[in-house]
């Protein structure tokens, strides 16, 4: 998912539908902004994409206020349905608040089994609604206290933007899995996922938000910075800049860009392979194909041209359409692969489905030989961190060797990045990221499916 807010700017609403517009690529299935015109917050969110949800200017005259948080979602906790569309708004006995979540929390069944015994009634399936009532249940007084008092509770992956009549909160966890930045604009200040949002908007980027970090922005112009959880090491998620990330952001200290280049240089040096051509599965594999092509001294064309009208295939959540989305978005260039030793790049193999389909293609238009590259190690883990893999049986590669792999996607070759090459060519050697979709190393624990309260 996406988050984005801004505090005291008179097009507060405007600019964070923009802001939404440059994060799109974080969740495709709905999205939502909530302003607050300093007494009453106003909510405009639906299912669909930002421009069809935000599309028509009218709408903006329901979303009034120097203040606004938005929200773009794909789910990893509860259903892709209306009700789950955020960020979520809510009246209780101290005002209205407003959030907005990207990540995911791993003791949340645990919690709401809880809350529920104690009388809560849940109006959503998200994690997210359980911060909600933690705030209610909270027995300390100003927000600040509150907030830090729910968020005690829970583990997991969070950036939350909480909104109310007077104030927006942003909050990273202590983990600082997911990615979150901080921008100026005139008098006002902005919080993004990402910084291309900002880039949007022409807002100074003015740093990145900490992990364990508190920004909390108050109606005298000035923020109030504050670590209010016990720390922990930080563990960054290393797939952001595998493939998750916009490649004009800068995250975690770096661009993204110029990692994605790294990593595909550094399959170049792993993986030698005489071949004609290097081409990318677009535009994830991009950058890390641009970046084999100049190390291995092998040509780089756009051998697969992408219809941009369709959406991350992946994120699509009905198995259905992820079946046929490979032929909607993609089409290859004969001209290019005809009688070509041809070396694919794609970031990523989950199921398989995508890589098959493609050197089916690529062969189809022609192509002698077809070597799949992939510029991060075998996924052979879920994420429980906010990322949407799907359980373990579905990855392909917990269940399959190299050999059996390189058979079902039916290439001459394959070749994954190591974990160590990833780890270098990210090149923070102070930065312990998390990398459990690769290496089962999970930095916060999560209870196992037998110590879960049965819930209907
Ligand atoms: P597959 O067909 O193997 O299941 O999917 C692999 C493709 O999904 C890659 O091209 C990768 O870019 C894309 N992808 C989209 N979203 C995700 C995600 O959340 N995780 C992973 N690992 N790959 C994703
Ligand atoms: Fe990122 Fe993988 Fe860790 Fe999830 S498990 S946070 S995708 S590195
Ligand atoms: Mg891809």
């Amino acid at each position: 998912c996406g988050v984005f807010g801004v505090y005291n700017h008179p097009e507060a609403s405007n600019l964070t539908y923009l802001g939404l517009y440059a994060l799109q690529h974080r969740g495709q299935e709905s999205c939502g902004i909530v302003s607050s015109d300093g007494n009453t917050l106003h909510a405009h969110k639906r299912m669909g994409l930002v421009a069809d949800v935000f599309g028509n200017q009218d709408v903006f005259k329901k979303l009034p206020g120097s203040s606004a948080i938005g929200h773009v979602r794909y789910s990893t906790a509860g259903a892709s349905v209306e009700k789950n569309v955020q960020p979520i708004m809510v009246d209780y006995s101290r005002g209205s608040i407003a959030v907005a979540h990207n990540g995911n929390l791993v003791n949340a069944q645990l919690l709401k089994a809880e809350l529920e015994a104690y009388g809560s009634i849940f109006q959503t399936t998200m994690d997210t609604e359980i911060i909600i009532h933690l705030l209610a249940i909270a027995r300390t007084n100003s927000l600040e206290d509150r907030i830090v008092e729910a968020l005690n509770r829970i583990k997991g992956a969070y950036c939350l933007l909480f909104l109310t009549e007077t104030r927006m909160i942003a909050v990273r966890d202590p983990n600082g899995f997911r990615p979150l930045c901080l921008g100026k604009i005139g008098n006002g200040w902005v919080v993004a996922s990402e910084s291309c949002a900002l880039d949007l908007i022409e807002a100074e980027f003015v740093r990145e938000i900490e992990p364990g970090e508190m920004v909390v922005c108050t109606s005298d112009g000035e923020i109030k910075s504050m670590f209010p959880f016990r720390s922990v090491e930080p563990t960054p998620c290393i797939f952001e800049f595998v493939y998750f990330a916009r490649p004009d952001s800068y995250i975690f200290g770096k661009n993204v860009y110029l990692t994605r280049k790294e990593l595909g240089r550094q399959l170049a040096r792993e993986y030698k392979i005489d071949a004609d051509v290097v081409i990318a599965v677009p535009d994830s594999g991009v950058p890390a194909a641009m970046g084999y092509a100049e190390e291995a001294g092998i040509p780089f064309e756009l051998g697969l041209i992408r219809n941009h009208y369709v959406g991350r295939t992946f994120i699509e959540p009905a198995q259905a359409i992820r079946h046929f989305g490979v032929k909607i978005k993609l089409n290859p260039v004969r001209e290019i692969l005809a009688g070509k030793r041809v070396v694919v790049i794609d970031d990523s193999i989950v199921r398989g489905t995508t890589s098959r389909k493609i050197v089916k293609m690529v062969r189809q238009a022609g192509a002698k030989e077809v070597h799949m590259r992939i510029s991060s190690p075998p996924t052979s883990y879920p994420c429980y961190y906010g990322i949407d893999t799907p359980n373990r049986k579905e990855l392909i590669s917990s269940s399959h060797t190299l050999e059996e792999i390189c058979k079902y996607i039916t290439a001459d070759s394959l070749g994954y990045l190591s974990e160590e090459g990833l780890l270098k060519s990210v090149g923070m050697n102070n930065t312990n990221f998390c990398k459990a979709c690769f290496a089962g190393d999970y930095p916060v624990a999560f209870p196992k499916p037998a110590d879960l309260p049965q819930m209907g």
